[in-house]
């Protein structure tokens, strides 16, 4: 009997990391589970995960802006899951702001996690990928991996930071049956989004429901939200053996807002 794949996932209590941990667990992946969430939260994650699929699940609060903690979160799944065969680098955090105001704390943690994570997960998960000859490393960055908006200079940053990441792995690693690529949402209604609206519901004193409207899927000529499942349906792909060839790529899962 072939044995089960694991999948790694930071940033996976919540949100797009937690609909990937799903859609994988419902298609026979072991999981890497991470992120940050009360005692009841994760026991209940967890328990879902185990229960509509059979999926071994272990969790780590590894602070992804901390390497000592990484190094512990991917020691610690290998002795509990085994090899990894898919990292999917989705921790993520925002803040928005001019850039003379941008405080100087809020852009080291947002490079940290949204960039540098990813860089540590890699080099340390790399090294075995290629040992078993097989490896799929999958970067959640963002349309702002392609294109920047206003006020939200760390994170803009950062995302094309992962992108060029991604395309340098990519190279590295082609001839050992491991491919890098970054997926690349538009607005996806998750709790990440929702601090957003909240705060321009306040600041520019319209309803959530005008924010929405007018000042979020303006940008998406769908005029709707990119949905947690189908990112994840996507992810599931690009690590499928039917993507070998599709390397060092970043897909686009906006609505159409970056082909403007
Ligand atoms: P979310 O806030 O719902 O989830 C973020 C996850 O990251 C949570 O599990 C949280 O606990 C974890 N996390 C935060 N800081 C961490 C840290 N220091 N260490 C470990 N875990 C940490 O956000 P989301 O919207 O699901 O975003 C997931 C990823 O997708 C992010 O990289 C984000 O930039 C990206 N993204 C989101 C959208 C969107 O519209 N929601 C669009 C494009 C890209």
């Amino acid at each position: 009997m072939s044995r089960r794949k694991v999948v790694v996932i930071t940033g996976s209590t919540s949100g797009i990391g937690l609909g990937i941990a799903r859609m994988f667990g419902e298609n026979g992946y072991d999981i890497g589970l991470n992120g940050f969430g009360s005692e009841d939260d994760i026991q209940s994650i967890t328990s879902g995960l185990k229960e509509h699929s059979g999926t071994r699940v272990f969790y780590s609060d590894a602070d992804m802006s901390k390497p000592d903690e990484i190094e512990r979160y991917v020691h610690d799944t290998q002795e509990a899951l085994g090899t990894i065969d898919v990292l999917i680098n989705n921790a993520g955090v925002q803040h928005v702001s001019p850039v003379e105001d941008f405080p100087i704390d809020k852009w080291n943690l947002i490079l940290a996690v949204n960039l540098s994570s990813a860089f540590h997960m890699t080099r340390l998960i790399l090294p075995q990928m290629r040992n078993q000859g097989f490896g799929r490393i999958i970067n959640i960055a963002s349309a702002h991996g392609l294109i920047a908006s206003p006020n939200k200079s760390a994170y803009v940053a950062a995302k094309h930071g992962l992108v060029g990441f991604t395309k340098t792995v990519a190279l590295e690693a082609a001839e050992s049956n491991l491919t890098c690529n970054a997926i690349c949402p538009g607005w996806v209604e998750t709790p990440l989004v929702k601090a957003q609206v909240e705060v321009l519901s306040r600041n520019k004193s319209l309803s959530e429901d005008e924010v929405v409207r007018s000042l979020i899927l303006d940008r998406q000529p769908t005029r709707k939200f990119v949905q947690v499942d189908q990112v994840a349906a996507l992810a599931l792909f690009l690590a499928s053996d039917q993507a070998s060839s599709i390397t060092g790529s970043a897909y686009p899962i906006d609505g159409g807002w970056t082909a403007h």
